[in-house]
Order: C-alpha cells, then structure tokens, then sequence
C-alpha cells in the first residue's frame, strides 16, 4: 500500500502499527483469522468501484457483465461448499444476514427463539439493545447449569409453551457441538421456521469436521471472515423455496448496492475452503483448541462445559481469583489478545465477567502446531497465576517469531 504512503501518511503510519501489533501478538479471538494475501488483493481492488444493484444477469446497472460472473462464482461455490440449494452472497456482515433473514420471514411482534446472550448467543438473536430483541418478541433458551451445554429438553418445552414463529440455533461463545438434527426435529414438529447461525463454526462445517446445519434448517446465516478465513462479510444459504424472499430481503429490503471487491474476496476463499488443505488446517484449528484447554486444565484453570469441541474455549478465571476483565488486562500485557466473555450463569457484569474467550483459528493459520498450545498454556499460567509477566511475554515473543505472519509485508 505504498500509495497510501506518500497520499495519506497519518492512515499509513496507524496501518503499519496495526499490521506489527497483528504480527507481535498471539491472536486468540475466537472470531479472528488472517485472510490469504489473494483474498486481500480483491478486497483492495478496482471492483469496489462497481455499482451492481439486483443479482447476476438481473441488475438495475449497465457494465455488469464481468461482476456477474465474478457473483456468480461464488453464489456456485457457496452452493457446492455447504450442499445447499441456494446461496445469497450480498450480505455485508452476520448482522446483516440475520437481519434480512427476520426482515423476510417474520413480522414485527412475531415470537421468536434465540440462544441467550450471556449463555454464548449472539446480540442479533435476541438481545434487547439489537433490532431483532426491538422489532420482535424474543424467548431466550440456554444451557444446562451442571453440563454447560445445550439444555436440549428445556429448548422444546419452551418452543412448546411459545409457539415461536422461527427459532435461531448457532452461538458466539459456545464450546459444543451442536445437534442442529434434534432442534430441527424439534422446529419442524411444532411448525416452527429453523434458522442456524453456523458464523462461528462455518470453517468446521465446509470441512466436515462439525455436522452440518444444511440439511435440517431452512434457512443458514453466516460471517465469511471468522473460521471460515474470507473477508469480512455475510452469507445466508437456504432451501429452494425461501430463495426469492431471501434475495428480495437482502435487496431492496435492507441493503442497496452489493461489494463486488468483497464478492469476489468471498469467491476466493470459497475455492481455498474446498482443497483438502482446508480440511487439514480445520483438524489443526480442533486439535490445537483440545490442546490448549487440556494445557488450561492441567494449570489449574477450569474450562466451561469442560473442554471443547470446537474452536474455541471459555476459560473461566475465577477459578484462579481473577474476573475476565483483569485477566483480558493483562493478557494484553504479555502480547494476547483474547476477549473477556460472560460464562453460563456468571456472577459478574457483562462489563466485567468471570471469563475469557479463547480461539484457536488465527493461531492455526500462522502455523502454531498442537505442541505449541502447552507453551500458550505456561504463559497463561505464568501470567494469570504466576506474576511472571516479563516470562510470559518472552515466550509469547518466541512464538511469534518461529510463526512470522504476513512476512512478505514487513516493512
Ligand atoms: N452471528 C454470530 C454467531 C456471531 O458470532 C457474529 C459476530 O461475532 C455475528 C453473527 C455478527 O457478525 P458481524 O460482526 O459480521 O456483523
């Protein structure tokens, strides 16, 4: 970007401190991941100035004859990456896709179902401060307080005493697998609309590695840019007959012109998640996650649910007399980033929490290997038990200098 260099120096100077704070720390959001320098090469592109209202072959533009091929790629490449009938590609982000998908199928007041916020779901399933817990009447499901996971049984008694025109499954914080099967026997035995919210876990999915939501719901929202390592962006896939009320949700409804450089960025990691180097990286994202909540445990720290499945860990911190929020603090100090998270029925304040949320997806990508999560293990220990902030940043420091990231950009 060294046009931005001699243009605008105060945006490059803040772009190279952003891409050294990428490289010097352990990226442990669980949401995070570095995109393949193909995917940033579209999104930095010429097709961000195309104007392409409508769908391929369908605009309300002239000169859409190459950005709808571009559209239409990826519309293909979702289709065959998930095995769903039908793919819109438009949506900016998760909360647009969830918000087109209420906007299409419910009306305002309709009841709705969504996992709670502070039990791992997600703001736009519900929350009060969010559109969907506004515009409609949401009744939030849970976990179980023994098991820390998915109270499967309470889930239907409450679809049964509400009635819910839709119900949401999928989450933000959740360590588990999900048994998309059982809520959409659940759903469909009582007439209601099943939508999963795969953003978290949609690497897990393309790679066969958590079962897929696909053929149990009727419609599937979600982010391209977290496991699944493509822009920063949406995507709703769903079955034959919702498609036209879907596409006219996404367009006219709720957005206007779609990003063609971020289209075309999604189409790209779609072609990169169907190699079967996807599938390795996506054993690793597991393996690593297992790795370190086993490393975790053996420190003394205890884990939510009691391990994980997926990519990612709920680490509850008042186990060793810390709240999320001192913990985030001084994980930061030491080169981590992760995000303190409310655990099932914490004590703390949203503000505060007795947790931090652990990710292995961004790590994965830079290389770390399952013998490098007992050495993340040691720094938080050393760090969070220990004191020994000065060690703990050390091997931090070893661990992002064996994995370089974006090395062809170091300056
Ligand atoms: N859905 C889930 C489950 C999420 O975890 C997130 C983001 O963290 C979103 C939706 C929202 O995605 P975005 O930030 O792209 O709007």
């Amino acid at each position: 970007y060294e046009h931005v260099k001699a243009q605008d120096p105060a945006i490059f100077e803040l772009m190279e401190a952003e891409l050294k704070r990428q490289q010097d720390h352990l990226e442990l959001i669980a949401s995070e991941n570095f995109v393949s320098e193909a995917v940033l090469d579209c999104m930095g592109s010429h097709l961000t100035n195309k104007y392409a209202e409508g769908l391929p072959r369908r605009r309300y533009y002239g000169g859409c004859e190459f950005v709808d091929g571009i559209e239409q790629l990826c519309i293909d490449r979702a289709c065959e990456l998930f095995k769903a009938d039908h793919a819109n590609v438009q949506a900016h982000s998760g909360a647009q896709a969830n918000t087109a998908v209420y906007f299409a199928l419910l009306e305002p007041g309709d009841t709705v179902m969504g996992m709670s916020l502070d039990q791992g779901g997600h703001l736009t399933h519900g929350s009060k401060v969010n559109l969907s817990g506004k515009y409609y009447n949401f009744v939030s499901y849970g976990v179980d307080p023994e098991t820390e996971m998915i109270d499967y049984v309470e889930l239907e008694n409450l679809v049964k005493e509400h009635q819910p025109k839709l119900l949401v499954a999928g989450a933000s914080a959740y360590p588990r697998t999900i048994d998309f099967e059982k809520i959409g026997r659940i759903c469909h035995e009582n007439n209601v609309i099943f939508m999963v919210d795969m953003a978290h876990i949609a690497g897990l999915v393309a790679a066969g590695l958590h079962p897929s939501p696909v053929p149990f719901a009727d419609v599937v929202t979600t982010t391209t840019h977290k496991t699944l390592r493509g822009p920063r962006g949406g995507l709703i896939l769903c079955k034959a007959d919702y498609a036209k009320k879907i596409d006219k949700a996404v367009f006219p409804g709720i957005q206007g012109g779609p990003l063609m450089h971020i289209i075309a960025a999604k189409a790209v990691a779609f072609k990169e998640a169907l190699s079967p180097e996807f599938v390795e990286y996506q054993k690793q994202v597991i393996a690593n996650a297992k790795a370190l909540a086993q490393g975790l445990q053996d420190r003394g720290f205890r884990i939510v649910s009691g391990g994980t499945d997926n990519h990612l860990l709920l680490v509850d911190v008042s186990a060793v007399g810390m709240t999320g929020k001192e913990a985030d603090a001084i994980l930061e100090q030491v080169n981590i980033t992760a995000n303190k998270n409310t655990i099932p029925f914490d004590k703390e304040s949203p503000f505060v929490t007795s947790g931090v949320r652990v990710g292995t997806p961004a790590i994965t990508t830079r290389g770390l290997q399952t013998e490098d999560m007992d050495i993340i293990a040691t720094v938080f220990e050393k760090a969070l038990i220990k004191g020994d902030i000065l060690g703990a940043k050390e091997d931090v420091a070893g661990l992002t200098a064996k994995y370089p990231l974006y090395p062809d950009m170091l300056k």
